[in-house]
């Protein structure tokens, strides 16, 4: 595809355009457009279900108590927000933090898949049912299908998805924090391996290492969003 900026000058354009979307009913009550940001040319892309009250005021995703576990966990791994993208199935609050409705989701995904497309990760973390189920198009269950990787064909790409729990379910639930942090640390090695190999599997994959990289790809765009 496009070299790195061009792909950010669309997703920037892209950007501009979900900020005014009227696609589903959620824009009657939403703040602001939640498009998502990070690293505009990011390895590694996280996929959440919406934005809740927080991020509505923000206008950015994943800042209020689950986006500080968020943050935690990716430093633990040698990532700060900045290297990744992080964004979610829907872009507008659901009013009440209620679960988004399956036509908003269908109204939201062209939005995701266009950001799919410019972003170009090799890796995309889903993180609880929403994302999981949407990303892999299976009903199965976050509790069955966590910390398993897939290969996946979304738009144009072939990638990794790792399916993780929610932070906030961690939030909840606290024993399954050490679970989340198990399956976050199966990243770094993940995004050293090409998903074009494991979706061919006649073709061996050339010494793919089994041991973590020591920190986010270096090249990297500026901050977007
Ligand atoms: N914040 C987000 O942006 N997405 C979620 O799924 C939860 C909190």
């Amino acid at each position: 595809m496009a070299d790195a900026a061009a792909r950010r000058e669309r997703l920037v354009e892209v950007y501009r355009d979900a900020s005014v979307c009227t696609r589903c009913r959620l824009a009657e009550t939403r703040t602001r457009v939640v498009f998502g940001n990070g690293n505009a040319d990011a390895g590694l892309m996280f996929v959440g279900e919406g934005p809740g009250a927080e991020e509505d005021r923000q206008g950015k995703p994943f800042v209020g108590r689950a986006g500080g576990l968020l943050t935690q966990l990716l430093g633990e791994i040698g990532f700060a927000r900045e290297d990744v993208f992080v964004t979610n199935v829907v872009r507008c609050r659901p009013p009440g933090n209620r679960d988004p409705q399956p036509d908003e989701i269908e109204a939201c995904r062209p939005w995701l898949e266009s950001t799919v497309d410019l972003v170009e990760p090799r890796v995309i973390a889903t993180l609880g049912n929403f994302a999981t189920k949407l990303l892999t198009q299976n009903p199965t269950g976050i509790t069955k299908v966590r910390g398993t990787v897939q290969v996946h064909e979304l738009g144009r790409r072939t990638v990794f998805l790792m399916p993780l729990f929610h932070p906030a379910a961690a939030l909840r639930t606290p024993s399954l924090l050490e679970t989340l942090r198990g399956d976050f640390a199966a990243l770094p090695a993940l995004l050293e391996r090409d998903p074009q190999q494991l979706a061919r599997p006649d073709e061996a994959e050339p010494d793919a290492p089994d041991a973590a990289p020591s920190g986010p790809p270096a090249d990297q765009l500026g901050f977007f969003g």
